[in-house]
Order: structure tokens, then sequence, then C-alpha cells
């Protein structure tokens, strides 16, 4: 079990097979994002339809509501939310620094109100763990934390700090089904991030997340970060780029030896009308759809783009129809995946670098950020 297979290597880049209590996920994979145990929209049916293998839920959102004493109960995640392939949980730690109010960090842990109602919480990587073994992904991280990325004194600091817990969250790991990814850390500076690499590399974990990227700092300073980090991790574990997940970040990742992704960008932007095409992103609102009898997307294989025209899609958004965010959502993810399965298969003839030019112009205008939260 949580064997990391290669199946073809081109340059950094690599397709494999990652063994889990819920089936193979072949690499490299996107992981569409259901924070409180629901893809937002969608079903489980919808998912297994249009390609999803992995679904990432939130560790912070679950432990506050229902409480992962009660998932437990339920017979975990994968019986609670009805998904039967493989599950991730993130550690809390991101959220804890993003959403919560009034956090105090110090060497043991972070005490934290709830931003629902304001309750006092404390998460340490024992506590993390525990909800994450109640929880019952077949993925689960440690406990880390996330610094300012330009920030070099706190991000040593923040980095050191998650060495010292990425060690203790493996010794409070008492489940032999799930695989604890490690979390390296380092903020925008290659010195912190080599160290990070290195000393993450050196500890059990059957799989490496990259943490603190996409935060706030430049596409050229991740890219740099990235061709850093990636030399020096073992070739044999996957390699999880934690919260990225554009098409651009997908074809620039896998090339610089990434497996595994996650991001809420697919369904959020469905959420306001905006949907991935090879034309660049289409906002559904605009007047010029309303008698567009074309698919969204005429090279999309999905069941939104097989089944439906533009001005109906249009339509849904002007009266305000919940269907129109599933329809896009269900389009979206399908996008995503559809390329990292073209990915794939560019790594297993050996023709992807050749071919990401030509990716990275069919998708650069989906890149452009257009919403900056829910
Ligand atoms: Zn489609």
């Amino acid at each position: 079990m949580f064997e990391y297979e290669i199946l073809a290597k081109e340059g950094r880049a690599r397709t494999g097979i990652f063994h889990t209590p819920h089936g193979d996920l072949q690499t490299p994979v996107f992981a569409p994002v259901g924070t409180q145990a629901t893809v937002k929209t969608l079903t489980p049916v919808h998912l297994e339809e249009l390609g999803a293998s992995l679904v990432l839920s939130n560790t912070y959102h679950l432990y506050l509501r229902p409480g992962d004493e009660l998932v437990a109960a339920m017979g975990g995640l994968h019986n609670f939310m009805q998904w039967p392939k493989p599950m991730l949980t993130d550690s809390g730690g991101f959220q804890v620094f993003s959403l919560a109010q009034m956090r105090k960090i110090d060497d043991d842990g972070v005490t934290f109100k709830s931003h629902i109602d304001g309750s006092t919480h404390r998460f340490t990587p024992e506590k993390s763990i525990a909800i994450q073994e109640n929880l019952g992904a077949d993925i689960i991280m440690a406990f880390d934390e996330c610094s300012d990325p330009n920030d070099r004194a706190y991000s040593q600091i923040a980095m050191d700090r998650t060495h010292r817990w990425a060690e203790r969250s493996l010794d409070a790991k008492t489940r032999n089904d799930q695989a604890l990814f490690g979390i390296l850390q380092g903020g925008v500076d290659p010195e912190l991030r080599a160290v990070s690499a290195a000393f993450i590399a050196s500890l059990p974990f059957p799989g490496i997340a990259i943490g603190g990227l996409s935060v706030g700092e430049s596409k050229d300073e991740m890219h740099a970060m990235l061709d850093v980090v990636t030399p020096l991790l073992p070739e044999n574990k996957p390699r999880y780029l934690m919260g990225v997940g554009t098409p651009e970040d997908l074809i620039n990742g896998v090339l610089r030896g990434i497996d595994i992704f996650d991001c809420v960008l697919p369904t959020r932007l469905a959420r306001h009308h905006a949907a991935f095409s090879s034309e660049g992103r289409l906002n559904m609102m605009n007047a010029s759809f309303a008698r567009d009898p074309r698919p969204l997307d005429e090279s999309c294989d999905c069941y939104t783009c097989r089944t439906f025209t533009r001005a109906y899609l249009r339509h849904l958004i002007m009266a305000k129809e919940l269907l129109a965010g599933t329809l896009i959502s269900i389009h979206n993810l399908r996008a995503l995946i559809r390329l990292i399965e073209e990915i794939r298969s560019h790594i297993s003839a050996g023709i992807f670098e050749k071919q990401a030019p030509v990716l990275l112009e069919k998708w650069s205008n989906n890149t452009q950020k257009s919403t900056k939260d829910d």
C-alpha cells in the first residue's frame, strides 16, 4: 500500500500510479475541492462521470461543522459523502492561518477562534492527525505553518516549526490505512526551500507536499521555488503542490515534476458564471451568448457541452437558476481533468516537452484572475 510506481518519465515530468485503499490514482492528477464534504453543486455521480479520481476535503471546516467525531460515527468521510474513490484531507493549518480569527501561534500549536461562532479552539500536530484519522481520508497531511512568502525572517521561523510539527505528526499517527504526507515550506527563499525539501525528504513520509505557494508570490517565484525543490525530492514518492490549479499551473507544475494538484478555482469560477474554454475564459452572462446555439466549448466532451447551448446556460444565469452553477462546474472540472489526461498521454508518448508550449498557448487566456473570493 502507498507505493508510487512511475510508469513513464520525460525530463522532470512523470506519470505513475499511487496505490490507496480506495483504488489506484493515476498521476498527474487534479483533485476537485469538496470543502464541506461536497464539491459545491455536484453529486458524486457527476464527479465520477467527469473523470474525477481524487477529492479533497478540509479538516478545519469539518472539525468545526459537523465535527470529526460525527463524521467518524457516520462511517468516515467516504461513507458520509458517498464518494467511493480516493480522498485527501489537508491539515487545517492553512485555514487556521487564513480564516480563523484571533489566532495565537506558539511552538506547541495554534489557538484560534472559529470564523462561524467565535468559539475558541486549539490545533496541535497531534490534534490535526486525530481529526484526520476520524475523517478517514486515504491521504492526510502533516500540520504545518504557512508564512507570508515575502517575510524571510518569519518564513524561517514557520519552516523550523513546520519541521518539528512534521516529526510530531508522524509520531501521532495510529492508523496504517492512511498515507501521511509531509509538507515543506520556506516562503520564496531558495535556501530555505532547499533546507526544507531535504529535511522533509529525510523523514519516512510516503508522499511530499509543497506548501506556501500560490499565496501572493508571482508565478516566476513559484516556478523558481519548484525548480529548487523537486530535484531534491526522492523519485519514488508523489509530490503534491497544494492549492494550485489553473490550466497554466498544471502544465508548468508537471513540467517541474509535480504529480498532484488541487484548486477551488473551477467550481468557484462556475458560481461566478465564468467558464474555461479553448477560446479563453468566457463570461456566460455576456449578452452575445443570448442566441448562441453552440455548446460552451466545441472541443469539450463533458455532459454540459454534449447537451446544452450557450443560449440556455445564459438563460439559466439570468433567471438565477441553480442549475447554471452545476452545469458550468461540470464543464470547468472536466476541462482541467481532460487537460491532465492529455498531459499524461503526452508524457507516455515522450512528447510532453514539445507539446507544452502548444498547450500553454491554447489555455493562456484562461489564467487571469477574475475573482478574489467566494
Ligand atoms: Zn464542457
